[in-house]
């Protein structure tokens, strides 16, 4: 959807909070993104109306974070984040406040937000309230945190991965201030829970300038504060010795685990509370980058591999070796495999029990795994008819 119609979509909701006597604003990612001319996720709104105010204009709502002010409209079949003006304070153990105040104010609102550029609000007509010169930061391409750096990195020491992941993102650099506090009060990222840390290196990991990010999170030193990532300059070092600004988060993962050369990269990726699925797949694909040095691609380690897995290997592979990836071309090979799974081999145990009349056992598991194999290979024609043949051309019948 174009950004002008996300906000004429979402245009009525901040328009019934106004009739009701509430303020309502466009807030943080969207209204930044928007200036930019980057295409928006979601749209955030705030609005001077208390919680229980939002919802009793609204017949659709759900209660995701009310003790923060945040209740989510549903609205035409779509859910929009609406949180109350509020203010922070007395922020406990370097993560969260401990006392939210909800306020009528904006720019009080506005003046707890990170970064200034994160710290503009606009109207439903477009009008832009920039009360800490978010715009100017956005011409200069600068990141700069709202009010002094140092005391904001310690209440929330959380930012300091933003500023990485923004930088990634956006492609932007950071403010000499917001640079120096980061080295300053790296340490204190050891007081964020993994979780946030995992959801902010994603975030790095998606942008177009991930070089950069990690260059920011290097240099400052916040990198010993992250799971695995501790005494590992020389891995990182190396790492930022390659482009690797086009690889997707999967791609990113292998790259780090390849040059950090963990004993138990499932281990590594435990530690940093990835979902189970994801370390499944990032560590099949480091053995198969393993592999991937040891031979080029053929049918057999293509259909072993699966498509997705086979490119990513082929991208890291060719990153490392500075060759050029060949994706183009192994896409097509793995399209002409004579099978892409088990499940397609035109035979079956069953069809192996009746033709050699022998009792089931393991020896059926190892006749369709060469049969597979022979077919992958083309060897043999995947019908009943040339896989008999064949395994009778073998004396296997
Ligand atoms: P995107 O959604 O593109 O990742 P965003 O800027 O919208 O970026 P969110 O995490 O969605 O980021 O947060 C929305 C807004 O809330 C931010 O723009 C910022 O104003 C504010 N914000 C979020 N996290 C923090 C934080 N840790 N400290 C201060 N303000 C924050
Ligand atoms: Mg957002």
């Amino acid at each position: 959807m174009k950004n002008e119609d996300v906000f004429l979509q979402s245009a009525p909701l901040l328009e019934k909070l106004e009739q009701a006597g509430f303020e309502a604003y466009y807030v943080g990612g969207a209204v930044r993104d928007y200036l930019l001319q980057r295409p928006i996720g979601d749209v955030d709104i705030a609005t001077s109306a208390r919680p229980e105010e939002v919802k009793s204009v609204f017949p659709k709502t759900v209660d995701v974070g009310i003790e923060h002010g945040t209740v989510l409209v549903i609205w035409k079949g779509d859910g929009y984040e609406m949180t109350t003006f509020r203010t922070e304070s007395d922020y406990k153990d370097y993560r969260h406040p401990e006392t939210v105040s909800f306020v009528r104010s904006l720019t009080e609102d506005l003046q707890r937000r990170d970064f200034t550029m994160n710290a503009i609000a606009m109207d439903r007509s477009g009008r832009i309230i920039d009360p800490f010169n978010g715009q100017q930061a956005l011409a200069n391409k600068e990141i700069q945190t709202v009010g002094e750096a140092s005391e904001r990195f310690s209440e929330d020491a959380l930012r300091m991965m933003r500023a990485a992941r923004f930088v990634s993102q956006l492609g932007f650099r950071l403010h000499p201030h917001t640079t120096a506090a980061l080295k300053k009060h790296a340490s204190l990222l050891q007081h964020i829970a993994v979780e946030r840390k995992l959801n902010e290196m994603e975030k790095l990991f998606a942008g177009a300038n991930k070089n950069k990010g990690m260059e920011v999170l290097m240099k400052a030193g916040l990198h010993t504060y992250l799971p695995g990532l501790i005494d590992q300059e020389a891995a990182i070092e190396k790492l930022l010795s390659f482009s690797f600004d086009h690889l997707s988060s999967n791609q990113m993962w292998l790259l780090l685990l390849r040059l950090l050369n963990h004993p138990s990269p499932k281990a590594f990726l435990s530690e940093w509370r990835m979902p189970a699925q994801k370390i499944k797949y990032v560590t099949r694909a480091l053995q198969l980058l393993d592999k991937r040095d040891t031979q080029p691609w053929s049918a057999v380690f293509l259909y072993e591999a699966g498509m997705e897995s086979a490119i990513d290997v082929e991208i890291v592979h060719s990153l490392l070796y500075g060759r050029e990836a060949e994706v183009e071309e192994l896409t097509e090979r793995y399209a002409q495999l004579a099978i892409k799974s088990l499940h397609e081999l035109a035979v079956s145990g069953k069809d192996l029990l009746v033709w050699k009349q022998e009792k089931g056992g393991p020896w059926m598991k190892q006749y369709l795994a060469e049969i597979e194999c022979a077919v992958v290979e083309r060897k043999v024609e995947n019908s009943k008819e040339k896989i008999k043949e064949w395994l009778e051309s073998c004396n296997l019948l």
